[in-house]
């Protein structure tokens, strides 16, 4: 069976943890989603998500909980969304702790603060989804010699959606829409891991 893991530090956990039970439903596989707080919980998952929040609480705790270091040993897939991709940055523009499995620079808060939220249509994947940006971050520079790296979407020029192999770095909030279909993606990553 497969375990995809929602991270429950901080911030946007129960509807990352919806979502993706809706979006193995749609798949119709065996899987499940599992509550990681400790590092107990993530030795029992293929998968993980880190949700929206704040970057530097949920940062903080992982460090704490040793949960980098699982992450890290046993090559753990990533979905960060929005202070999810800052995590998984090797650079940001503040000093924090993050996992820096990505070779991706990002810039936080790029868009501005909560008030200047926005929804926007994104093209990704070939397909229309509905992109919620909330006080987002922005890729400022990724490593261009890595061959697993893979733009998967733009809006006005700046990258708000990359792939690392399995990993996954968006800057919205897919768990704030009822569109499975980028969970579903990343499913299919951890998937491939596994296999
Ligand atoms: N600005 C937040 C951070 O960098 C992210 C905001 C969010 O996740 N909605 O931690």
């Amino acid at each position: 069976m497969l375990t995809i893991g929602i991270l429950n530090l901080q911030g946007a956990v129960s509807e990352h943890k919806d979502i993706t039970e809706k979006a193995i439903e749609k798949m119709g596989i065996i899987a499940q989603t599992k509550n990681v707080r400790y590092a107990d919980d993530l030795k029992k998952c293929d998968g993980l998500i880190i949700s929206g929040g704040e970057s530097t609480v949920i940062g903080k705790i992982l460090f704490e909980r040793d949960l980098d270091k699982i992450i890290k040993d046993k090559k753990i897939p990533i979905f960060g969304t929005c202070a999810g991709m800052v995590l998984l940055a090797k650079k940001t523009n503040y000093e924090q702790p993050i996992l820096g499995i990505m070779d991706i620079e990002v810039v936080r808060n790029s868009f501005g603060r909560q008030k200047d939220s926005f929804e926007t249509e994104l093209n990704i994947l070939g397909y229309k989804y509905p992109g919620v940006f909330i006080r987002a971050p922005t890729l400022k520079n990724y490593d261009k010699t890595k061959k697993d790296i893979k733009v998967l979407c733009e809006v006005n020029n700046t990258i708000v959606a990359i792939q690392q192999g399995p990993n996954l770095a968006m800057s919205f909030h897919p768990e704030l829409t009822n569109d499975t279909r980028l969970h579903e993606y990343f499913i299919k990553e951890v998937k491939k891991c596994v296999e």
